[in-house]
């Protein structure tokens, strides 16, 4: 019942009941489909450094698992809330099918901000969450990843509480780890990246050429929104604007992609740059450009302001950063929506990569994750496409018909138990 008090989980909810109407969805799976599968709800007590005990609320949401082990990241965010991870978790479903991986769906939070906690604190935190998912994780079961404010160094805390309470070393239960810890070479680029394959895609598919003439903004400078600028950058597109949730930088000439980085790891925000305007995120939202890379929050684009985009290219490397109400009115506008399931794809690819090798104990260079990424990005962006063609409808109900149909596939395969 709670899920249902979370916006972002109706809208997704909503979502797949209007592709399971499409897809002539077997009534008994769409019911099944409609709440996850097993939800955890933990309350998770921290010492902090100065001796008071805080409590923080957790949740890990495994929502279907006909496809193998349940896959998704774990978030770091003080108003997260288990609808939106149920609803995170529906998505990353629906993304680990489209682009053909053998995983479930999952997605877990702990409600903390990250950048409050000191070293210890987020290292004290961690360790207690992991050992209060400790019986719904594991290299077969369910593998967490990085999201929202987490970063490698937590995944490697988990992944040595874990190891601590099985007896032995076990690289298998995370992904996102540091690379002397069985990361993947690649793992840090993949998201950012698998953005800029299907930017690259689609501005084919339109006739758009990627050179200086071409020009992009992205909303957010983590890790998907610095890689796909970087991306972007390679090719050879002129970098105009970015933000973050503390504002951010216009120039018209081309923003230095060097500079940008230094100053954003110095001040956390882009203050210290000089080479250019103030912009807030209302202004890059609707700012004349070729591509929009939305790459921070859930909600950014809604009924109230998708008039006012327009960029040619949107590729949502977040999730959810296009509301379902807003999806016509971009459409209607002619812009080439990348949906989230789609376009982000290429983090939760690597993760697989990263698992498979620590699996086999046998590790790639860093040419080969990537041709093997492209590979699959390629081939999920051309069936979505496709599928959009033949169906007549948009990428992103194209791209959920494609997950959501392999999903159901596989449950009416393995059946019911008993
Ligand atoms: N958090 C990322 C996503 O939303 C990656 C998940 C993973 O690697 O398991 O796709």
């Amino acid at each position: 019942m709670k899920l249902r008090q979370s916006p972002f989980f109706e809208n997704a909810l909503k979502q797949f009941l209007d592709v399971a109407e499409k897809i002539n969805l077997d009534p008994n799976i769409a019911e099944r489909l409609k709440s996850p599968e097993r939800t955890l709800i933990v309350n998770v007590p921290v010492r902090m450094d100065n001796d008071v005990v805080n409590v923080f609320s957790g949740f890990r949401v495994q929502y279907n698992d006909a496809l193998g082990p349940s896959k998704g990241g774990i978030r770091y965010h003080p108003a997260v809330t288990l609808g939106d991870t149920a609803a995170l978790a529906m998505l990353m479903t629906w993304k680990n099918a489209l682009v053909g991986l053998p995983l479930g769906g999952a997605k877990g939070a702990l409600c903390v901000d990250p950048t409050r906690l000191s070293r210890s604190e987020l290292q004290r935190a961690t360790r207690r969450f992991t050992m209060e998912l400790i019986s719904m994780i594991g290299p077969d079961k369910d593998i967490p990843a990085p999201d929202l404010g987490v970063n490698e160094q937590v995944m490697a805390w988990m992944m040595d509480t874990y190891s601590q309470q099985v007896g032995a070393a076990s690289p298998g239960v995370v992904t996102g780890k540091p690379i002397a810890l069985g990361g993947s070479l690649y793992r840090h680029e993949a998201t950012g990246r698998g953005v800029v394959f299907c930017i690259e895609q689609a501005a084919e598919k339109i006739g758009m050429t990627l050179d200086e003439n071409t020009t992009f903004a992205i909303q957010g400078f983590g890790n998907v929104g610095s890689m796909a600028a970087k991306a972007l950058a390679k090719l050879g597109c002129r970098f105009i604007s970015v933000t973050t949730s503390r504002g951010g930088v216009y120039n018209s000439k081309g923003l230095k992609l060097d500079d940008l980085y230094r100053c954003y790891k110095e001040h956390g925000s882009f203050k210290c740059y000089k080479d250019g305007e103030q912009i807030t995120n209302k202004e890059l939202l609707a700012l004349e450009c070729d591509i929009l890379v939305l790459a921070a929050q859930a909600g950014q684009i809604t009924i109230d302001n998708a008039e006012h985009v327009k960029c040619k290219i949107l590729a949502e490397g977040a999730n959810g950063p296009v509301t379902m109400d807003a999806d016509p009115v971009i459409i209607d506008r002619g812009i080439f929506l990348l949906p989230d399931i789609l376009a982000n794809a290429g983090g939760v690819i690597a993760s697989y990569f990263e698992w498979v090798q620590d699996i086999q104990r046998l590790f790639w260079d860093a040419e080969e994750i990537e041709r093997r990424l492209k590979k699959i990005m390629h081939r999920s962006f051309e069936q979505t496409v496709n599928l959009s063609k033949t169906q007549k409808v948009s990428m992103r109900t194209a791209a959920l018909m494609r997950g959501i149909g392999k999903v159901a596939q596989a449950m009416l395969l393995r059946g019911l138990y008993p």
